[in-house]
């Protein structure tokens, strides 16, 4: 094969064709940000593809996160996982709230839902749980843990843009869910980010907040923050939203030609699709035991690498093996061990809409001895 290299994503882009018109169109309203037409636009076409009353929308998927702890006044301790990419955890950081760990469920990768019980504390105000891959979080389960003890949850949903439980949001779930449009996502705005809320009130607070927390001219509510998308961004959102269905049923192709080639493989595991789901194939996660592969999981990603493959071994490391973070009780390793675990074996496929046959082959066969 060719030497190209072929990278672990590739972003969904509007044709340029498309966009200048609506380029041309922002540059005679002379509205660049603020609330402008495109982000209104957007902020509907997204209720309406999402199927949720609200969406605020954000310059980016930290800051929702950042934003939803302010305006739902947790403090103390929050429970969430240490199987997920670094922002879930820095947006406590970043709210002076404690990060308590909690192992992940072998099979979703998702926080397990039997191990929060034991893990709250006094201090403990919310529960933050990722859906891992755009695989559903034990929802209901979750939500009972949380009316028992009074707690707030709020779900990084970055990873879960389009997915649908029995034909319902995934985003409905908990207090709040919050999504990110960075380019390496399903669906993304190059950077940008939305918080998904269930009534106007609390979208209203997360608008004051995402704007410095002006309610007017000259009323501040609450010590807000910058979080808004500028409106070249939201009319770019726009029209990937009218190709974001085909980009997922092209995912959806390329993980049934990986499920298909790598079902007989010794040592290699990946997951399947969840009864009544419709999932988004946001990454091809496949684990390795490398007892049974005859390989040990780096061995192997640098061998892909050798290969001009590209896999990301995500999500290793652990957030709670970063320095921030380690010296925390529930960072120990015995605290933890199946998220330990996944992390060392797992590898993240190319996986994007237009993944070309030729490549999915070539990827393939860096695994299949
Ligand atoms: C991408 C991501 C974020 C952060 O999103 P940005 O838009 O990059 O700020 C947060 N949580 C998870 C799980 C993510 O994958």
């Amino acid at each position: 094969m060719e030497n190209k290299v072929i990278t672990v994503t590739s972003p969904l882009l509007p044709s340029l064709d498309d966009f200048i018109p609506y380029l041309q169109d922002i540059w005679n309203r002379k509205w660049l940000t603020n609330n402008g037409y495109y982000h209104r636009e957007l902020e509907k076409a997204l209720c309406e593809y999402l199927k949720v009353p609200y969406v605020s929308l954000f310059t980016n998927g930290t800051l929702p996160l950042m934003c939803a702890l302010q305006a739902l006044r947790i403090t103390g301790e929050v429970i969430t996982t240490p199987y997920s990419f670094v922002a879930t955890t820095h947006s406590l950081w970043w709210n002076g709230i404690k990060p308590v760990f909690v192992d992940i469920d072998p099979e979703t990768c998702n926080i397990d839902p039997d191990k929060i019980e034991v893990a709250i504390t006094p201090r403990t105000t919310a529960i933050m749980p990722v859906h891992v891959y755009g695989k559903p979080c034990d929802t209901e389960r979750i939500q009972t843990i949380a009316d028992k003890y009074g707690l707030k949850v709020i779900y990084d949903a970055a990873h879960a843009f389009g997915v649908e439980v029995n034909g319902k949001s995934i985003l409905e779930a908990g207090d709040v869910s919050t999504l990110s449009f960075h380019a390496t996502k399903v669906y993304n705005t190059i950077e940008g980010g939305a918080l998904i809320c269930k009534d106007e009130k609390m979208k209203k607070r997360i608008d004051y907040l995402k704007n410095f927390g002006f309610a007017d001219e000259t009323t501040i509510v609450a010590p807000g923050i910058n979080g808004k998308m500028d409106e070249v961004r939201a009319a770019y959102g726009l029209l990937n939203l009218k190709q974001v269905d085909a980009a997922i049923e092209g995912r959806r192709q390329v993980a049934i030609k990986y499920r298909e080639a790598l079902r007989n493989v010794k040592g290699v595991g990946f997951m399947e699709d969840m009864v009544g789901v419709r999932h988004n194939y946001s990454y091809f996660p496949i684990f390795i035991d490398a007892e049974k592969y005859g390989m040990t999981r780096d061995e192997l990603y640098f061998k892909m690498k050798d290969s001009q493959v590209l896999g990301r071994r995500y999500f290793y490391p652990l957030i709670s093996e970063f320095s921030t973070y380690r010296g925390l009780e529930s960072a120990n390793l015995n605290n933890l061990p199946v998220a330990h675990k996944i992390a060392d074996s797992v590898i993240c496929l190319p996986m994007y809409y237009n993944l070309n046959i030729e490549a999915i082959n070539h990827i393939i066969n860096q695994i299949v001895k």
